[in-house]
């Protein structure tokens, strides 16, 4: 089993944007800027929006965060994403989900100009990405694909089984391995909640890519022995003999799948550092436009 170390894949693009970033402003630029928006003071967001602003800082980006209090109006928090959208000085902006219930998250992602969506939620980065053009892809499933072709994992040819359909991750980690690309080119089945015989699927699968929030719910009995096994999920567990009181653990019982594994990516130190890296990535490009107009 070899592990599909997040940390090492997620250094070597950041220190290339990085360098490229310096390159860049030695040559009169100004730095790339991402702005986020966050409402309210949930824990796992908070966690989430202080990785990005932190790795903005390293890398040598600007990152402009904004907050609102979890009452905020569906109206006012619109104004903020239109006025971000006409800033020159702002290269991508992203919106910190979940949003409250009295917000209609799909019309903030609807607000956001698709050249500023550096999360690839906007329904025209959405349908690019299902015909193949050029535009944003959402950071989890991008992040995937860059540690795929980091590690050099053949994927050509392979049953690739996708646990979860969201817009976030599932469904666009579908599109991506089934394109003719390099990494790409599976035979692609993508699961749901409403799947008969979940394990008679995953048994198939060459490449199991688990994104379906149920912690350490893939089990070493359905994986096919060398298998690529991707643990998207992120699920805090109470656990009072851990530092924070809680401990992190994915969708796949890793323990126990490792050992048959041809590859495999720790919770945490896998998915989720790729997922900033890809950000970091997008936001670059949306720079890279910006500055040659
Ligand atoms: P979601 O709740 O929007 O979607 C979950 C999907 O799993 C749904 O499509 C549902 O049909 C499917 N599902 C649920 N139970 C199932 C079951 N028993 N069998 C088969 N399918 C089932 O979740 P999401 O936003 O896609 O996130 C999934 C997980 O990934 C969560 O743990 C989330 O925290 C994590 N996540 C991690 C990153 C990262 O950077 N590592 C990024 C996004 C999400």
């Amino acid at each position: 089993m070899q592990l599909i170390d997040g940390k090492i894949a997620s250094e070597a693009v950041k220190t290339r944007l990085a360098e490229a970033v310096k390159v860049l402003q030695d040559k009169g630029n100004r730095k790339p800027c991402l702005a986020a928006i966050l409402v309210g003071n949930d824990g796992a967001s908070e966690t989430y929006i202080a990785s990005k602003v932190r790795t903005c800082g390293q890398i040598g980006f600007l990152s402009n965060l904004i907050r609102f209090d979890a009452q905020v109006s569906e109206e006012r928090l619109l104004e903020e994403v239109r006025k971000i959208n006409t800033d020159s000085t702002i290269d991508g902006l992203i919106v910190q989900l979940p949003l409250p219930a009295h917000i209609s998250a799909e019309k903030v992602i609807l607000a956001i100009d698709p050249k500023k969506d550096v999360d690839g939620f906007h329904p025209i980065n959405m349908g690019n990405l299902a015909l193949g053009l050029p535009g944003f892809v959402s950071a989890t499933p991008k992040g995937i694909m860059m540690l795929l072709e980091h590690f050099n994992i053949e994927t050509a040819g392979k049953n690739a089984v996708i646990i979860g359909r969201s817009n976030i991750v599932g469904t666009p980690m579908s599109l991506l391995l089934s394109k003719n690309t390099n990494p790409g080119n599976c035979t692609v089945t993508l699961c749901h909640s409403k799947t008969k015989n979940l394990n008679s699927f995953i048994k198939q699968a060459d490449i199991v890519v688990a994104a379906l929030g149920r912690p350490e719910s893939i089990v070493a009995e359905d994986i096919k022995e060398g298998a690529v096994v991707i643990d998207v999920g992120i699920t805090r567990l109470d656990d009072s003999s851990a530092p924070k009181g809680y401990r992190i653990v994915g969708d796949v019982d890793f323990k126990n799948v490792a050992p048959k594994c041809s590859w495999i990516t720790p919770v945490p130190g896998g998915v989720g550092l790729m997922t900033i890296a890809a950000l970091m990535q997008n936001t670059f490009t949306a720079y890279l436009k910006n500055i040659e107009n």
